[in-house]
């Protein structure tokens, strides 16, 4: 980047308009490679929440975004496409100075984000309902409608990618949207929503108020005005977002988090598995839903994996986001403390360490990567969400058990299998209790066009792919007795 990126203002986006919280206030944005405030951000409260759901309600029942055609709504989508990809760069150079993340991961992330809103976009005029044959005299059809205003409550690893995910479907599918993304991390949210205005998204369709998630976030799950929610955080939340929606009688869609499980078997590729059990709890500092955070490794290559797995760790730096090494500093403070906390605190041996890099600023929350195990299958770090550099190597003797293992959390969100074995490819996924198998890979945070979602501990509904545009939908059956 030859300039400085331009940072956002401290402003929320309602109704078409940048203004700022009502109450006046800001929060500090911290830089999580140098510990160091360099922005900040809208403190918003429950009246500027109420704003946005007004605003968005309007533009959903009289104004223009109300009245647009699929068409018309796709092609604004693949022009945000267009300019999220103009502005790749800028976009990754904010992105890696508010989440931390190496550069090249958070060029990676722009990728993603420019596909979610070309996918969706492509697909607005694609979503179509079904005639059923019924008793003569009648037509019945099924026809596929939006909610109307949907919410959606983000976390701090992914806030480009998450904007995609989340609110590409949803207008896709012709609802008003109002983001609340989180505090820690939301500068390209708000470059997103300037790019969506100057993609000509009408007033009030996308609204972005920025602020605390027990202020802000909270505000907008109780809110009676909103038809659906959409949330990806902790599961602590995940049980308050849901029991407001309960109040409201609104469904809404849970991404949890996981305790991911890489299964490697005897026959497996090692040259194929290593980068990959690597790279799958070291990308984005392990700050991924779907971490590959289990390593269970079959007993007869135990030495082997290990030994190999263990030099890998021994080679990973932690680094500013500048240097793009393996992995940037972790978010914040407290969840530095809370990574060294479960690493301080683990039962299982420490088989190898990663390092932090030596001109690191001491004030930014870096963690050297931790490869741990034999581990319990029941200990806290074999069943916990650390949601860190962290990896948890289990053995185990043969199939049976190793599906035992994996199955053996209150999450479930993606699985790797590794064998050359065909049939046991497919015993193994279909014996996986989770909502993604990856066979002879893992793809955490990718593909865009594959349906992705949890179970249990990890949460309901599914995003990505098809599968988002019929969640952020509903249908309606209209029966015609025409004689
Ligand atoms: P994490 O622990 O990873 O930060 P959280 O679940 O706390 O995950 O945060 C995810 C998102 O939920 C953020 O946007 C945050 O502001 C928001 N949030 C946090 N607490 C609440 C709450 N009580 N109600 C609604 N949203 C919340």
């Amino acid at each position: 980047m030859h300039s400085q990126p331009r940072i956002p203002e401290p402003l929320n986006l309602i109704g078409g308009a940048w203004v700022p919280a009502r109450n006046g206030k800001t929060l500090d944005v911290v830089s999580p490679s140098t510990g160091k405030a360099f922005a900040a951000i809208a403190a918003g409260g429950a009246d500027d929440i109420a704003d946005a759901v007004a605003a968005a309600r309007h533009a959903f029942e009289e104004g223009e975004w109300g009245q647009m055609t699929a068409v018309q709504r796709g092609r604004i989508m693949l022009k945000m496409s267009e300019l999220i990809t103009r502005d790749a760069e800028e976009l990754a150079q904010v992105e890696s100075l508010d989440t931390g993340k190496p550069i090249s991961q958070a060029r990676a992330d722009m990728v993603a984000a420019a596909r979610y809103f070309e996918y969706y976009g492509a697909a607005a005029d694609k979503v179509h309902g079904e005639h059923i044959p019924f008793m003569a005299g009648y037509d019945v059809k099924v026809v596929r409608e939006p909610h109307g205003v949907t919410g959606h409550i983000i976390p701090w690893n992914y806030p480009a990618q998450m904007v995609g995910r989340t609110l590409a479907p949803a207008l896709a599918m012709g609802n008003a949207t109002v983001m609340k993304p989180a505090e820690e991390a939301c500068l390209t949210v708000l470059m997103i929503g300037k790019l969506a205005q100057e993609a000509g998204m009408p007033a009030g369709a996308f609204n972005i108020v920025t602020g605390e998630g027990h202020v802000a976030g909270a505000a907008l799950s109780e809110h009676p005005g909103i038809d659906f929610i959409s949330f990806t955080g902790s599961p602590e939340v995940g049980v308050i977002i849901q029991t407001n929606a309960a109040r409201n009688f609104i469904g809404c869609t849970l991404e949890l988090g996981g305790k991911s499980p890489q299964i490697v078997f005897e026959d497996a590729d090692l040259d194929r598995v290593l980068p990959v059990l690597t790279g799958a709890i070291v990308q984005n500092g392990g700050q991924t839903c779907s971490a590959g955070s289990r390593a269970l490794i079959q007993r007869s290559i135990w030495d082997k994996v290990i030994a190999r797995l263990a030099e890998r760790f021994e080679n990973l730096t932690a680094a500013p986001s500048e240097q793009d090494r393996e992995l940037g500093a972790l978010i914040s403070r407290k969840q530095r403390d809370r990574v060294q906390s479960f690493i301080s605190e683990s039962n299982a041996p420490l088989i190898a360490r990663g390092k932090v890099a030596s001109d690191a600023p001491d004030e930014g929350f870096y963690v050297a990567p931790a490869l741990f195990g034999p581990c319990d299958p029941q200990s806290s770090l074999a069943q916990l969400e650390v949601f860190g550099p962290v990896l948890a190597a289990i053995p185990f003797e043969d199939e049976k058990e190793a599906v035992r293992i994996a199955n053996d959390t209150e999450f479930g969100l993606v699985a790797g299998v590794w064998t050359l074995d065909g049939n046991r490819q497919q015993r193994v996924a279909k014996a996986l209790r989770c909502g993604q198998v990856f066979i002879n890979g893992y793809g955490a945070g990718g593909g865009i066009e594959l349906p992705f979602g949890g179970r249990r501990k990890s949460g309901h509904g599914r995003e990505k792919g098809f599968a988002a545009l019929h969640e952020f939908s509903t249908i309606k059956t209209i029966v015609h007795n025409h004689g």
